[in-house]
C-alpha cells in the first residue's frame, strides 16, 4: 500500500519538480509606455510662454513640468486620449542663460517611471521703455485692493482640463497702444508698476470675444480697473479683460470660443476707449501677443 503511493504520487511529483528546475524561467517585463514630448520653443525671452505637449499611448499618466519655480501637470486634452498639454510661463525678471524643463512621468499607481529633461535658452530680454501717464483724481483709486482681490481669484482657479486651448483667438482687434512689460509710472511718481498686459484701441462698444473655452470667475464693476472680467481656461491659463463699458456674462458662466463677453469701454481709471488684455500662466503675467502669436500653429 505505501510503495504504490510512492509510485503514484511522490515519484511522479518528484519527477515534474526536477524538470521544472531545469526549464528556461520566462521573465515578462512591463516596459513604461513610451512618451513622446514636444516644445514649442527651444529659446524664448522672459515674458513669453512655453507649451509643453505629451503623446503616449497610456493616458493615465501623471505628468509633472518643472521650471522658473513652477510645478504644473500636462493635462489631457478631451477628445485626444493620447496627448497631454501644459504651459509654463518665463518670469521678467529671469536672468539669460540655460535653463532646464523637467517632466517626470508617473504611473497611475503613482510609481515614477521616467524623467525627461528639456534645455531651454532664456535670452536676453529686449529693454522695456519707461511711460509717464497723468490720470485726474488718480488719488482716489483703491489699485491694490482690487488687485489683490483678482489675484486671489487667479490662485483659486486655472487647474483643469478641457478641449484644446490654443490657437486663441484675439478678443477684439485693433492697433496696440501700450505694449506688455512697459515700466508705467503715474502722476509725478504717485506709484508705478510694469504693464502686465497690452492695450488694444477699438471703438466704445465694440464686442469682446471669448479666446477659448473657459468659464468665467470674475465679473465685477470695479472702481480703478473698471467693469473687469476673468475667465479660467483650465491648464494654468487665465485671461483678464479690464475698462469694460457693458459686462455681459455673469461670475461662474460657462463660456464658448467666440462668444461674447461684453464691450470695450473705458470704465476706472482709463485714458480712452481700449481693451487691457492680459494673460496669467501659472499666476505669470505672460505677453499676450507672444502668446496669441507664438501658439499659432497647433502641436
Ligand atoms: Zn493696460
Amino acid at each position: 500500500m505505501r510503495s504504490n503511493f510512492l509510485i503514484k504520487i511522490l515519484i511522479p511529483a518528484l519527477i515534474l519538480c526536477s524538470l521544472a528546475a531545469c526549464a528556461p524561467r520566462t521573465v515578462i517585463r512591463i516596459l513604461p509606455p513610451e512618451i513622446k514630448l514636444r516644445v514649442s520653443k527651444q529659446e524664448m525671452e522672459p515674458g513669453h510662454v512655453l507649451r509643453v505637449n505629451a503623446d503616449s499611448p497610456d493616458c493615465q499618466l501623471t505628468l509633472i513640468a518643472q521650471a522658473w519655480g513652477q510645478t504644473t501637470r500636462l493635462l489631457p486634452v478631451s477628445n485626444e486620449p493620447t496627448c497631454y498639454e501644459g504651459f509654463l510661463g518665463v518670469p521678467l525678471d529671469t536672468l539669460p542663460g540655460p535653463g532646464t524643463v523637467t517632466i517626470n512621468a508617473f504611473s497611475h499607481q503613482g510609481q515614477k517611471i521616467r524623467t525627461i529633461n528639456i534645455a531651454i535658452q532664456v535670452l536676453p530680454r529686449q529693454p522695456f521703455k519707461t511711460v509717464r501717464l497723468s490720470i485726474r483724481g488718480f488719488g482716489k483709486y483703491d489699485f491694490a485692493t482690487e488687485s489683490a482681490r483678482m489675484a486671489a481669484v487667479r490662485k483659486q482657479a486655472g487647474t483643469g482640463a478641457g478641449p484644446r486651448l490654443t490657437p486663441f483667438i484675439w478678443p477684439v482687434k485693433g492697433r496696440i497702444t501700450e505694449i506688455f512689460g512697459v515700466k508705467r509710472i503715474y502722476n509725478q511718481g504717485m506709484k508705478s508698476w510694469f504693464h502686465g498686459g497690452i492695450d488694444i484701441a477699438v471703438l466704445g462698444g465694440t464686442p469682446i470675444i471669448v479666446p477659448a473655452d473657459g468659464c468665467v470667475v470674475l465679473a465685477e464693476p470695479f472702481t480703478a480697473h473698471g467693469n473687469s472680467v476673468l475667465i479660467d481656461h483650465g491648464y494654468g491659463v487665465i485671461t483678464t479683460y479690464l475698462h469694460l463699458r457693458k459686462l455681459l456674462v455673469r461670475n461662474g458662466e460657462m463660456v464658448k470660443r467666440g462668444g461674447i463677453i461684453g464691450e470695450v469701454g473705458t470704465t476706472g481709471s482709463s485714458t480712452g476707449n481700449h481693451l487691457h488684455f492680459q494673460i496669467n500662466v501659472n499666476g505669470i503675467k505672460v505677453d499676450p501677443y507672444d502668446f496669441l502669436e507664438s501658439l499659432k500653429k497647433t502641436p
